[in-house]
């Protein structure tokens, strides 16, 4: 019965008729009211794990993500897929007294399937009384590795969730997801939710259509860049940079060499911001040149490239931001540019923060260096990375690396680690 229902369920809303990996299992699950751990890749299909559950049953999930631009997409994506508008809302402090009561009555009356809010507009009195009185039918917690330090992005404001959660009602089902497959990131997720119990659900991290490919990072960067770019003519990149200077200057750089790129960094206002990013969408520009602020939950299927002009300070983040490549399963290139003085910059960085900040930041920086002067499969690192065994021979994608394509032969390793 159930089967036939979430089928149904998935032609209907979203006009698919096959699940996505472990979609379906997930789906159960959170149908059956079970507090549930779903621990799947970028692009893996998280949000219709809670969506098609939240459309088809009574009352509202309340969806906890950490980005306005990310809800806004996917409230719009819902709307268009719903003949009533009121079918998802995003409740936070950019609204009007109108818009809120306007949120307020189609939540009342059975409208709205999926409210979306940030943690931090979770926390206001006024939101939690009236919350109470509603029929709530799950809450989902989206990229919950933002409760965690040892993530890739910790907001404090995660860490208050349970206890609100518990306001809201005592028996609401939680779901937890997230794209960081660290075993410690994990625990304290499951840990600080109060769900040691919970159904969980891991896919593999294996994105067998990415290629990895490092190179080091010369004073040609630049032109090494646009060349790359060049050769990608036409084709959907984002390349990430530390800093909004370098953003700038390589936006810059890119246009000058009639490159369509613009640049996206939290400098900008908000207004440039969403234009530039809009543009990208609409494939009005071929390369966004970005910092880290750029990509979480943006859901373009087919960027074809992710350049790292600067090297991430972290696998966890290496990996989600090569992950935006590809999405669509077609190619994608990521090329990151490494120097060990990138390093001495990030370790720098953590210079001011707590002791315990900075032992955290320096055993994940070690990874990356790790990783980046590997002679051994990038892809085979990573999985292993996130607690996963992977064989080259038999495994999907298991050439797709430099070092596996080209390896070096062992007199030029040698001589290259003595210089
Ligand atoms: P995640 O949050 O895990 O990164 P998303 O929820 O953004 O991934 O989904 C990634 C893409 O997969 C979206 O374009 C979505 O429409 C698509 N998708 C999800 N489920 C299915 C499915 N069952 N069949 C086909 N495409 C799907
Ligand atoms: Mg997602």
């Amino acid at each position: 019965m159930a089967e036939i229902d979430i089928y149904a369920g998935l032609k209907k809303y979203f006009g698919f008729t096959r699940f996505k990996g472990l979609q379906e299992e997930v789906i159960k699950s959170i149908l059956d009211g079970k507090n549930t751990f779903v621990v799947m890749p970028t692009g893996g299909g998280k949000s219709l794990c809670y969506q098609l559950p939240a459309l088809m049953q009574d009352g509202t999930a309340i969806i906890v993500s950490p980005l306005i631009a990310l809800m806004k997409n996917q409230v719009d994506a819902l709307r268009a897929l719903s003949s009533e508008e009121g079918v998802a809302h995003v409740l936070n402090s950019s609204l009007n007294k109108t818009e809120v009561k306007r949120v307020k009555s189609d939540i009342a009356s059975g409208i709205t399937k999926l409210l979306y809010v940030a943690p931090e507009s979770l926390t206001k009195e006024e939101y939690v009384d009236f919350l109470q009185t509603q029929k709530i039918s799950f809450m989902a917690i989206d990229e919950a590795h933002c409760i965690s330090e040892w993530g890739h992005d910790f907001r404090p404001e995660y860490r208050n969730l349970k206890n609100i959660i518990q306001r809201i009602g005592d028996n609401i089902p939680i779901i937890g997801l997230t794209a960081t497959a660290t075993p410690k990131v994990q625990e304290d997720i499951l840990k600080n939710l109060g769900m040691p119990d919970a159904n969980t659900f891991k896919a593999s991290f294996n994105r067998p259509n990415l290629y990895y490919e490092i190179r080091p990072k010369t004073k040609s960067v630049d032109a090494d860049i646009i060349r790359f770019v060049k050769q990608n003519e036409g084709k959907s990149g984002i390349i990430y940079c530390l800093s909004r200077k370098r953003v700038e200057e390589l936006a810059q750089a890119l246009q000058v060499n009639g490159i369509k790129a613009v640049p996206y960094h939290a400098g900008l206002d908000g207004k440039t911001r969403v234009k530039h990013q809009d543009m990208f969408l609409m494939e009005d520009v071929d390369v966004v040149v970005a910092t880290i602020a750029f990509g979480m939950g943006i859901d373009k299927p087919d960027v074809r490239f992710v350049i790292h002009n600067d090297i991430p300070k972290s696998i966890e983040s290496y990996y989600q931001e090569t992950g935006r490549a590809g999405r669509d399963g077609g190619e994608g290139h990521c090329l990151a540019f490494y120097s060990y003085k990138d390093i001495e910059k990030l370790e720098k960085f953590m210079s001011g923060k707590p002791v315990a900040e900075q032992e955290i930041g320096h055993a994940l920086l070690q990874e990356v260096v790790g990783f980046a002067e590997t002679s051994m499969s990038r892809r085979k690192f990573i999985l292993h990375y996130f607690g996963e065994e992977f064989d080259n021979e038999t495994g999907e994608g298991g050439m797709m690396d430099d070092n596996m394509r080209f390896p070096k032969k062992k007199h030029e390793a040698k001589t290259e680690a003595a210089l």
